[in-house]
C-alpha cells in the first residue's frame, strides 16, 4: 500500500492515521474498507460524528437530490430554502416537542468555533469575562476554547501564550467518591475572598468524551443547575460528542431534566459527516449585533440538507432514543464482562457511560494502546481517551446493526485475550 506521500508530506500534527495506518477508499454504515479490500468495523466513527453511520442511503439520496438540483452551496450566511428546511425541522422534530425555545446562532463548522462562539456570547450577555470549566473537559483546541479544556498536551501548545479567561473546578467524581465537588464550586462563589472571579457562565460535558467517558451524575447535574441560577450564571453544555443521539437522548441533558441557556452541537450534527456546528442559545441572550461575529462558512447548505433529513427519519419518533439504550446495555455488558477478566488477572480496569458512549478504563495508556491496537490488526477501529488514554472508548454508529456490534464486541474481547493474556 503506498503510504510515503502521505508520511512524508502531512504534518507530525496528524493522529489517527498513527493508530490506523492503512488507506481507506470506502465505507458504509458500521463499516470501512482499504485499499486492500481489507473491511473493518467502526467503533470510532470519526469520534462521534459518524452516529447514523458512513453514507446512510437516505441522507446521501437527499444530498446527491440537492447537489444535482444545483442547490445553493455557498451563500455565506444568505437564506436559501435548505437553511429554512433545517431551522424548521429543527423547531418541529427537536425543540418543540422538548419544551425547549433557543434562538440558532450558526458560526464556523467545527466543534470548537461553535465553544468559542458559546463562551463569548455568555461574556457579552453578562458583561464578565470569566468561565468556570471542569478538570478532563475538552472543549476544542483555539485559544478560547482551549482555556476551557483540560489536557496538557493541548495547553502547552500554544508556543507560550497564557490560556486565559477560565478557572477550572473538579468534575463530578474527581476528589474520589463520597465527595460533591460542587460544595467546592458554590463555597467559592460565596466567599469574597475565594479567589474566584464570579463567571459568565459555565461550560460542561454531561458526559466527557475526550476526558475518559466520564459521566456527570444527573443529581450533580441539577445541583449545577441551580447553583447557576441562584448566582446569575449562564448554563453551557457542550454536546458536541454527547448529543445527537449518542446517550440515548438527542440532548444529553434531557436524562437530567436540565433546561441549560446555552448548548454547542458539532460532530454529528450534520448527520453525514460534514463540518456543521451550532449554538442555540435562550433568545433573550441573542446579544448579537449584525455581523458581530462573522466567518466564510457560517452554516453549510449541503449539511442543512442531511441534517434536517435525519432529523426527519430518526427523531420523528423515540425508536432510535429507545434502540441506543438498547444496543447500550448490551455494550455495557460485554466492556463490564471485559473488565471483570482484565482484573482478574491484576489489571485492575472497570466499565462506565451512558447510552452508546461507553468506555473500560484500563488504567493505563500502554495497556490500553496494546488492545487498541490487536483490536485494528483483527479488524475493529477502536480509539482511547482520558488524560494518559487509559479508555478504550466506543463511539460505535447508532444505528449499527446487531451483527456488526456483536462482531465488533466479539473482535475486542479477542483482542484483549491476545494483548494481555
Ligand atoms: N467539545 C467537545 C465536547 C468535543 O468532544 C470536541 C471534539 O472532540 C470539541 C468540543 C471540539 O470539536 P472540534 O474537534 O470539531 O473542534
Amino acid at each position: 500500500m503506498q503510504t510515503q506521500i502521505l508520511e512524508r508530506m502531512e504534518s507530525e500534527v496528524r493522529t489517527y492515521s498513527r493508530s490506523f495506518p492503512t488507506v481507506f477508499t470506502k465505507a458504509k454504515g458500521a463499516r470501512l474498507t482499504d485499499e486492500a479490500g481489507r473491511e473493518y468495523i467502526d467503533f470510532l466513527a470519526g469520534a462521534g460524528t459518524l452516529n447514523y453511520g458512513h453514507n446512510h442511503p437516505k441522507l446521501q439520496e437527499a444530498l446527491v437530490d440537492y447537489i444535482t438540483s444545483d442547490g445553493i452551496t455557498h451563500g455565506l450566511d444568505m437564506w436559501s430554502h435548505a437553511k429554512r428546511d433545517y431551522l424548521e425541522t429543527l423547531e418541529e422534530v427537536i425543540l418543540k416537542p422538548r419544551g425547549l425555545d433557543y434562538k440558532v446562532h450558526l458560526p464556523g463548522p467545527t466543534g470548537t468555533n461553535a465553544v468559542e462562539a458559546a463562551i463569548r456570547l455568555a461574556r457579552v450577555a453578562k458583561g464578565r469575562h470569566n468561565i468556570v470549566t471542569f478538570t478532563n473537559g475538552f472543549h476544542g483546541v483555539t485559544m478560547g476554547a482551549l482555556a476551557t479544556t483540560g489536557n496538557r498536551k493541548f495547553r502547552e501548545a500554544t508556543g507560550g501564550i497564557p490560556t486565559q479567561g477560565a478557572s477550572f473546578m473538579p468534575f463530578d467524581g474527581y476528589l474520589g467518591d463520597g465527595n460533591d465537588t460542587l460544595d467546592y464550586f458554590e463555597k467559592l462563589l460565596g466567599d469574597n475572598s475565594g479567589g474566584l472571579d464570579v463567571p459568565a457562565g459555565v461550560i460542561v460535558e454531561t458526559v466527557q468524551g475526550e476526558g475518559g467517558i466520564n459521566p456527570a451524575g444527573l443529581d450533580w447535574l441539577k445541583r449545577l443547575e441551580s447553583i447557576c441560577r441562584a448566582h446569575d450564571i449562564l448554563l453551557i453544555v457542550d454536546d458536541i460528542q454527547a448529543g445527537c443521539g449518542r446517550t440515548g437522548k438527542f440532548f444529553s441533558f434531557e436524562h437530567a431534566g436540565i433546561l441549560p441557556d446555552i448548548v454547542t452541537n458539532s460532530k454529528s450534527l450534520s448527520a453525514y459527516g460534514l463540518p456543521f456546528a451550532h449554538v442555540l442559545m435562550r433568545p433573550e441572550l441573542d446579544k448579537w449585533k449584525p455581523g458581530q461575529y462573522n466567518g466564510t462558512f457560517r452554516g453549510f447548505n449541503m449539511a442543512f440538507v442531511t441534517a434536517a433529513a435525519a432529523f426527519k427519519h430518526f427523531w420523528s419518533d423515540d425508536k432510535l432514543e429507545r434502540d441506543v439504550q438498547r444496543k447500550g446495555r448490551i455494550v455495557e455488558e460485554r466492556f463490564t464482562k471485559i473488565a471483570a477478566w482484565l482484573t482478574e488477572r491484576g489489571h485492575e480496569a472497570s466499565e462506565r457511560g451512558r447510552g452508546l458512549m461507553r468506555g473500560i478504563d484500563v488504567r493505563k495508556g500502554e495497556i490500553a494502546d496494546k488492545i487498541t491496537a490487536k483490536a485494528f490488526e483483527n479488524g475493529l477501529i477502536i480509539e482511547t481517551a482520558g488524560h494518559d488514554g487509559q479508555v478504550i472508548k466506543c463511539l460505535c454508529p447508532l444505528v449499527i446493526s446487531d451483527e456488526d456490534l456483536l462482531e465488533g464486541l466479539d473482535i475486542l474481547e479477542r483482542s484483549v485475550e491476545e494483548a494481555i493474556g
